[in-house]
């Protein structure tokens, strides 16, 4: 994650401190002696855990435009799982270090201490929100293999258990309750928008107007609004929800993908590429089906530096926003020049490649540079320098699978191109 900060995450280091802050006064400065030491350590980390883990839900409330506060929807979902399991580990320390501060008082306190009688519930509170943690947490780490999507969202919900039982175990044992009412109901209510209310109020009805093969396993789906069409800018993406009866996987399901129509268009283009079930089943989608469509999210082309000259590297179906962005080009005449390198596996797999050319014959600032894996393995710097000679002085913006994206920032990192100016978009928020 690039270390620059955005607006919104300022509000989170505000919203991070306020309990600790509020709770300041009866915490006191930390003791010398290493029972009390450990004692003010475990209510701290109780305290910045649970922050961290409603700040967590609030964050997961996905609303067109606040994204943007944090960089884009991508960022905020890094945001999130970083929040999520920091929040996890220091409910862990909270737990660890209460229950040795009382070892020295005997072992059998220490374990009443952690496990006291039934009666105590908001104790018992504690325990369950952390069981729900640790049921929620468990698939994501790879010893439990490859982490199914759908059932991953569907696990979820065992995240707003968790969150509750987290209140009910503060608030009965904080001296000000107020911090944590207000998070919980900034963290409830992003989960109520999100699971009870967007499905409703935020999706966008849209026909399917017509399904083009782009290539083997590859489509573009044209959307017609129903009512008035979504405002986008290139390098943004929607939530695509197909309704579509006939389809035989992915009916209802919610998957991101980028629009590659330009803004003036009046339909909204998106390629899609066979990954998995529900975009198998997408690439025979009937005509005249209702698709709901959830956004516009993301911020890729963001104006980072709008003077400077733009070199933009996409591959495989990461070429969609520049697909967007070329077909938008005439539109708003920056300025400044752009050279796309387009990383293919071969000719048959450059898709919207007649298209940009003809974009480019069309806008002299802007050019096309194809590069074959087949042909000539993976891009090495002097291909680059060899078809744009000044490519480490550009605003840098790459697109595609993780491992193009892995190896293109490693080459342009070996030639010292400042972190800040590379810009990436990756088709996976896992
Ligand atoms: C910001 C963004 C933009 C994208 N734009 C495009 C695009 O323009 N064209 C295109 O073909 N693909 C795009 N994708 C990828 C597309 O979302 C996945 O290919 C699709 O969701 C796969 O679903 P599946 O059921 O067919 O495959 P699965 O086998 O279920 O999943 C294949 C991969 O997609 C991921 N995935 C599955 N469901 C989701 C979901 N609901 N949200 C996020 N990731 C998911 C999985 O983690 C896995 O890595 C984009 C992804 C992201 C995050």
């Amino acid at each position: 994650m690039a270390l620059r900060l955005y607006r919104g995450d300022l509000l989170l280091i505000v919203a991070l401190l306020v309990p600790l802050m509020v709770a300041a006064p009866r915490l006191g400065w930390p003791p010398g002696e290493a029972a009390a030491l450990l004692g003010w350590v475990g209510r701290v980390s109780g305290i910045v855990g649970l922050a961290m883990l409603l700040v967590t839900a609030a964050l997961s409330i996905r609303l067109p435009g606040f994204d943007r506060w944090f960089g884009g929807l991508d960022r905020l979902w890094q945001l999130h799982r970083l929040l999520g399991f920091s929040a996890f580990i220091l409910i862990m320390l909270h737990v660890l270090a209460l229950g040795l501060a009382r070892v020295p008082a005997g072992l059998d306190v220490a374990v009443l201490t952690l496990f006291p009688p039934p009666s105590q519930l908001a104790l018992w509170s504690g325990w369950l929100a952390w069981l729900a943690m640790v049921i929620f947490l468990a698939p994501t780490f790879r010893f439990f293999g490859r982490l199914d999507y759908q059932r991953w969202k569907g696990l979820h919900m065992l995240s707003a258990a968790a969150l509750l039982l987290a209140l009910g175990h503060a608030l009965p044992l904080a001296g000000e309750t107020w911090p944590w009412w207000l998070l919980g109901a900034l963290g409830a209510g992003a989960m109520v928008w999100r699971k009870l209310l967007s499905p409703s109020l935020a999706r966008h009805p849209y026909r399917v107007a017509s399904v083009a093969p782009l290539a083997r396993g590859v489509v573009e789906i044209a959307l017609r609004p129903e009512a008035r069409g979504l405002g986008y800018r290139p390098g943004q993406f929607v939530y695509f929800t197909p309704l579509d009866e006939s389809l035989t996987a992915g009916r209802g399901e919610e998957h991101p993908y980028t629009i590659a129509s330009a803004p003036h268009d009046p339909l909204l283009r998106i390629g899609i590429k066979d990954l998995g079930d529900a975009s198998h089943a997408l690439q025979t989608v009937s005509v005249g089906s209702r698709v709901m469509l959830e956004g516009p999210y993301g911020d890729f082309f963001a104006a980072h530096h709008p003077d400077r000259d733009a070199l933009w590297l996409g591959g495989g179906i990461g070429i969609t926003p520049f697909v967007s962005a070329a077909r938008g080009m005439a539109d708003v005449d920056e300025g400044r020049g752009v050279q796309l390198f387009y990383l293919a596996n071969g000719p048959d797999r450059a898709y919207y490649l007649d298209e940009l050319t003809r974009c480019a014959g069309e806008n002299e600032r802007f050019t096309v540079t194809t590069h074959f894996y087949r042909e000539l393995g993976p891009l090495t710097e002097s291909f680059l320098r060899h078809h744009c000679p000044d490519y480490a002085d550009r605003e840098i913006y790459l697109c595609g699978p993780p491992g193009m994206i892995g190896h293109l920032r490693d080459l342009l990192d070996a030639q010292g191109v400042p972190a800040a100016r590379i810009h990436c978009e990756v088709f996976d928020f896992l």
